[in-house]
């Protein structure tokens, strides 16, 4: 059941399987995402009659369709702007690219579900909007242009880290550039907030451990792969399937493959562009090896 939660006098968030930001200023409330779909879009906008102010926009932390989901009901039922970070705006108003780019081609239906595809919705540069008493923290690598938005002491990190049950769980934690989401992570660690609220996740004071934890988990899926490159030159899909077999992963649904399978891809190009591993083409079939 979501419930609103207050974590300051002026910062709540909707609890869900992703969380939703509502940030009150100057008597104006903003959403920070929107989450998966419709329903959890309408619970968020019911939620904000048990505060007082209008809703003024809706600010994008980034264009994964859990985070993007509900937009298109926020704007057909509020008329309220949206606004997103530049360089996650095409994905929004073009979701097709999302699942795109985890396949690397138009998207077999597997990615098309609404996991990963979401209704399209219009969205304006972040740049433009004009309300103070918002400090907006660039954290990419989990998606190309992410942020993270700071409210007082309440810091919303959107999908910057993951919570202990996820990391334990998931092993490989999604992103589009590992490198850079190790970055975020460090960019993360010199910040002071109070609360952090991460967006799948609870609000934690304590948010240098879980930092740790999620850049022990980057490290040892890079170590992963070059551990299993130290068996010989590999294709990218015995790669990727051994280095799952290494991690003790083990995916049912094509989709969620295709998911792991993207990010893993990252950590390829990241080992690549530090000349770790190099990738070559034998009988038509893509390679990588050690350098
Ligand atoms: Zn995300």
């Amino acid at each position: 059941m979501s419930r609103l939660v207050k974590l300051s006098s002026n910062a709540f968030y909707v609890k869900g399987r992703v969380n939703i930001g509502v940030v009150k200023i100057e008597g104006k409330l903003l959403l920070i995402d929107t989450g998966l779909d419709d329903d959890s879009a309408r619970r968020a906008l019911n939620l904000l009659k048990g505060l007082e102010g209008r809703l003024e926009a809706v600010i994008n932390t980034h264009s994964h369709a859990d985070h993007i989901g509900g937009n298109s009901f926020v704007a057909r039922r509020t008329g309220v702007p949206i606004y997103a970070p530049e360089g996650e705006i095409p994905f929004i108003q073009n979701p097709l690219l999302e699942p795109a780019l985890l396949y690397g081609g138009y998207p077999p239906p597997p990615l098309t579900k609404k996991l990963f595809m979401a209704k399209p919705s219009k969205a304006r540069p972040l740049t433009s909007l004009e309300i103070g008493g918002l400090e907006i923290h660039r954290l990419p690598g989990h998606s190309p242009d992410m942020i993270g938005i700071a409210v007082g002491d309440v810091f919303y990190i959107a999908d910057a880290v993951f919570p202990e049950g996820i990391v334990k769980k998931h092993k490989i934690l999604y992103g589009f550039d590992p490198e850079r989401m190790a970055e975020s992570l460090r960019t993360l660690m010199r910040t002071d907030y109070k609360i952090y609220l991460p967006s799948h996740g609870s609000p934690t004071g304590e948010i240098e451990e879980l930092i740790d934890l999620n850049l022990a988990a980057i490290e040892n899926v890079k170590n992963k792969v070059l551990a299993v490159l130290e068996e010989g030159a590999k294709s990218t899909q015995t790669l990727i399937g051994d280095v799952l077999e290494g991690l003790g992963l083990k995916y049912e649904d094509p989709g969620m493959y295709m998911l792991n399978a993207s990010a893993l891809k990252g950590y390829l190009s990241w080992l690549t562009r530090n000349g770790k591993i190099i990738c070559f083409v034998e009988k038509n079939i893509v390679m990588w090896a050690l350098k």
